[in-house]
């Protein structure tokens, strides 16, 4: 047996956390290094989801709105949220996709600056951030300008309406200084809005703390709500009172179920809402919600930082030919890494044949999350390995893994 096995069963067997992997539906061969794309599923939201399906909509029907809490379900799980990312129950809602409630946001963010009109990003920011933006721009309402990471604080001028970050870097897994970038955008007269699609539920985050202006999340990553899940949204409560959103839907005004032919927003964090919640969803997210509150964010940083060094150091002495692109810092990574290879799509189709899923990013990226509620270190010790295996067997060089789907 290695050295590194052993270390990894040492580890396992020391882990405050395993028994959590039991939580969810897993099967057991399987090594899932992929929770940072798409959480694996609790086992309590197939009971979860049955019961709302059965119980809530097919017996209860219309009066589910109100007997099942399902009209106040955005706003009680958007605090369950909250408590994730350091913020405050009021501040965070849940609701629509990250992409819609950029929109949101961003629109917010350029009408609370008259006369500024930039919206300042890195390229290589996740597409959908960056999309988001050009739309607005080819509206004439916003001017996108994309500056390199080293460059952002330089780029903070007086005409700089909102710096729109990614947190943790979904391709590296680089992890901005929220407080910091946060402070100089304000020093700057500027709002931020931080994208926690890759942050909530692996890394420390304090919204509040940082003083940041507005964020948005990811459901299905490591919330483990399922494919599509709902979102989430966050306003700090100093923005709540004026903050205008452009989707002036029903469900964001302050009397919906008076059916009056004016829009006027809800007062609080509701204001974000736009059409009817999608409670089905919403319910399963809000099992994965709550397996990581019971867990505590303090515990899945931990052991996400201690999955990372040891894959980390495994790599670079088993694997070293794949340098690893993430900052070696944990502290200042996400909780994921990522290595570069010009193969890095057949070793990943590869390492999937042997039930090891991780995942890859064009157009070199191999790339290794870590959702610390149920990955085992010897799941980490079986990716490399098993990299190391197909390294040397050149068995990534058969035609079928190079093969391409629609979702890579
Ligand atoms: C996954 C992810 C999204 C997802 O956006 P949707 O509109 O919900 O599909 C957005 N931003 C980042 C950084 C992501 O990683």
């Amino acid at each position: 047996m290695s050295n590194w096995q052993a270390e990894a069963e040492r580890l396992d067997a020391a882990d405050p956390l395993a028994g959590w992997r039991g939580e969810f539906l897993l099967d057991p061969a399987v090594a899932y290094l992929d929770g940072n794309s798409l959480g694996a599923l609790p086992k309590a939201t197939l009971a979860r989801v049955e019961q709302v399906v059965r119980g809530e909509w097919g017996e209860g029907l219309i009066g589910s709105w109100n007997d099942a809490g399902w009209i106040d379900l955005p706003q009680k799980l958007g605090a369950k949220i909250a408590a994730l990312v350091g913020a405050r129950p009021h501040e965070v809602v849940c609701a629509d996709s990250v992409s819609v409630n950029l929109f949101k946001l961003i629109s917010a963010a350029l009408a609370m600056r008259p006369g500024r009109k930039v919206v300042l990003s890195e390229p290589g920011n996740f597409p959908t951030d960056l999309y988001m933006i050009e739309g607005l721009e080819k509206q004439g309402l916003a001017e996108r300008r994309l500056v390199d990471r080293d460059a952002i604080e330089a780029a903070l001028g007086d005409d700089v309406a909102l710096l729109l970050l990614t947190h943790v870097h979904y391709k590296s897994g680089a992890m901005f200084d929220m407080a910091r970038l946060t402070r100089a955008a304000h020093d700057a007269g500027a709002l931020v809005l931080w994208d926690l699609s890759h942050s909530a539920g692996a890394v420390p985050v304090e919204l509040d703390a940082a003083g940041a202006d507005f964020a948005v999340g990811c459901g299905y990553k490591y919330l483990n709500g399922g494919p599509g899940a709902p979102a989430f949204a966050y306003v700090a409560e100093r923005h709540l009172a004026a903050l205008k959103q452009p989707l002036s839907g029903w469900m964001g005004h302050k009397a919906p179920f008076e059916f009056r032919d004016d829009y006027e927003p809800a007062p609080g964090i509701e204001k974000l809402l736009c059409g009817t919640p999608s409670i089905i969803a919403m319910s399963a997210l809000e099992v994965g919600v709550d397996l990581m509150s019971a867990i505590g964010i303090e515990a899945l940083v931990g052991k996400s930082r201690q999955l990372s060094e040891f894959t980390r150091a495994a790599m670079a002495e088993v694997v070293p030919e794949l340098p690893c692109i993430s900052p070696a810092d944990p502290e200042r990574r996400g909780s994921q890494l990522s290595f570069r290879h010009e193969h890095a799509y057949e070793l990943c189709q590869a390492l999937i044949a042997r039930k090891v899923i991780g995942d890859f990013r064009a157009p070199d990226v191999l790339r290794l999350g870590f959702a610390p509620a149920y990955v085992r270190f010897a799941d980490c010790w079986r990716a490399v390995s098993e990299l190391r295996d197909i390294l040397d067997s050149e068995e990534w060089r058969k035609p079928e893994y190079a093969e391409r789907g629609a979702v890579t």
